[in-house]
């Protein structure tokens, strides 16, 4: 199969090719254009082109295309989800479940959006000010290789709901569910050079993309290396910055003990591991710790490695040999740094046939963790868990905060008073009391510090996909102070 790059609606073959493989057997599945300036330029140039009409067209009527898409989508949900299983590794009980369905919701939410935005209005006695929200323009999205059509469509569904078009640029590691995405879209209305795909490596076509002066706003979901690396080239243009994360994940001994176990090893070994709201650091108080890490491994051990088209596997295959490396490299630095392994996924089970050449890692944990380990501050972005004692609640937030990244957190306690206090004073763009991660599409979603800027979702996604105008209206009964009478 080939992937193509889609500019001005059609389908524009690569002048050369890379493969995208599935990593749990390394077999081919595609070949994919490889992008670079030169498609880019063309791209932006059909984006650019196909503004002034999209934009104008009346809200109701983007919005009906977008639900249109929204329902091909969720008709379609259980090959996206096999197609994107195969492309990432992730397991189709969390693709088919939830992440493409949610994918569907994204573009329906959007829609239902933009037919209700409105403006504000500030009257004085001389003075009646409002403000209008005009589209940007032409959106650069970019999106990484963890949940890339989930990902595609969180950006894509705002950005063309509020007027903009758009040119999409995936991770190099998961371009399949996108390049079909592109596909159905126009087949439910969106006219040609209103969203381009341009697949490629992120140096050859996504900083191009970014540096591009006619894109005037930039949302980016990826490292904090690349993040920064893209704020420097791009200049002045709008961003929404979705950067890397090691969240805290803290339980007190007052926390309902069984939930927050259940939350616990969901947080941190669902989606693979590879996940940037992932519960990383599991901060437990001292008075259960001993209980809780030996219940948290009982419950690691007995969590399923293999085939990710298997609706029973929780942990898939790690996305790329060189990743699965990394998650390697990590496990024995936290051997190294005197970390206590209770669990170790380096050699899974054995797979039988074609999963025997999969990127397999088992999930891993480590007790007795030192907040300042190498283990506990970098993003590993993997199923290994890190379980760190503290004493008291002042102990738990400073190790909470302690971080250079500030994406989410999570807060387990039953002491209301506590919880709130706790919720206040970390430093994270979410905190989710005794809850796991459950997102609701009007909440604003970003992180701080290394974590990113700016927030999407609801009405948050104003910031990076609309510009607010503000029309100041004279009454017609006043005159510039101090400069004479009015003529
Ligand atoms: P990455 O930064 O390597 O790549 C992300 C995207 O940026 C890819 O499409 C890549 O090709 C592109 N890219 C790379 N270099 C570029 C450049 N110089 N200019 C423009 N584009 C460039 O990230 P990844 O490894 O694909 O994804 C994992 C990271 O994403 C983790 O850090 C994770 O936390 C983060 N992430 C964050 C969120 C969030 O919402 N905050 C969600 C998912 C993943």
């Amino acid at each position: 199969m080939r992937i193509d790059h889609l500019i001005n609606g059609e389908h524009v073959p690569g002048r050369d090719y890379f493969e995208t493989v599935n990593p749990a057997t390394q077999e081919v599945l595609a070949e994919v254009a490889r992008g670079g300036a030169a498609e880019v330029d063309a791209a932006v140039a059909a984006a650019k082109a196909a503004f002034p009409a999209w934009s104008k067209r009346p809200a109701a009527e983007r919005a009906a295309i977008l639900h249109k898409l929204g329902d091909a989508i969720a008709r379609t949900v259980p090959a996206i989800a096999k197609t994107e299983t195969e492309d990432t590794g992730q397991p189709i009980a969390q693709t088919g479940k939830q992440l493409v369905p949610r994918s569907a919701d994204n573009f329906h939410y959007f829609a239902e959006m933009c037919v209700r935005t409105d403006g504000h209005t500030y009257p004085t006695p001389t003075h009646l000010n409002y403000t209008l929200y005009h589209p940007v323009g032409v959106c650069a999205l970019i999106a990484p290789w963890n949940v890339p059509f989930m990902t595609a469509t969180w950006k894509i569904a705002p950005a063309l709901a509020f007027g903009n078009t758009a040119v999409l640029k995936m991770s190099e590691l998961s371009p399949l569910t996108a390049a079909r995405l592109g596909r159905m879209a126009l087949d439910a209305g969106v006219p040609p050079g209103v969203l381009n795909i341009v697949h490629g490596y992120g140096a050859e076509a996504g900083e191009p993309l970014c540096r591009h002066p006619d894109v005037r706003a930039i949302s980016f979901t990826g490292s904090t290396a690349t993040g920064n690396r893209i704020v420097h080239a791009a200049g002045l243009k709008k961003f929404s910055m979705e950067l890397g994360g090691k969240s805290p994940f803290i339980v007190f001994d007052d926390a309902d003990p069984k939930r927050a176990l259940d939350a616990a090893v969901f947080m941190i070994f669902s989606n693979n591991g590879e996940r940037c709201t992932a519960g990383s650091r599991i901060l437990v108080q001292k008075t259960i710790y001993a209980e809780f890490t030996a219940k948290f491994a009982e419950r690691a051990r007995r969590i399923g490695v293999g085939d990710p088209l298997d609706e029973n596997t929780i942990i898939g295959p790690m996305i790329s040999p060189s990743h699965l490396a990394k998650v390697r490299r990590y496990i024995e630095l936290g051997v190294a740094e005197g970390a206590t392994r209770l669990v170790d996924g380096t050699e899974p089970p054995p797979l039988a046939g074609a999963l025997a050449r999969g990127n397999f890692v088992g999930p891993t944990v480590f007790a007795d963790v030192d907040n300042r380990m190498g283990i506990a501050q970098d993003e590993i972005f993997v199923p290994v868990a890190c379980l760190i004692p503290f004493t008291d609640e002042a102990d738990a937030i400073a190790k909470a905060n302690d971080i250079s990244y500030g994406l989410s957190s999570y807060v387990w306690s039953e002491n209301i008073g506590r919880a709130h206090r706790v919720a206040a004073a970390v430093e994270a763009g979410m905190c989710f009391v005794n809850s796991q991660n459950v997102r609701d599409l009007r909440q604003p979603f970003g992180g701080t510090k290394a974590s990113g800027t700016g927030r999407e979702g609801g009405t948050w996604s104003y910031e990076v996909f609309l510009e607010p105008k503000n029309v100041c209206v004279s009454l017609g009964s006043h005159h510039i102070p101090h400069w004479g009478a009015p003529p």
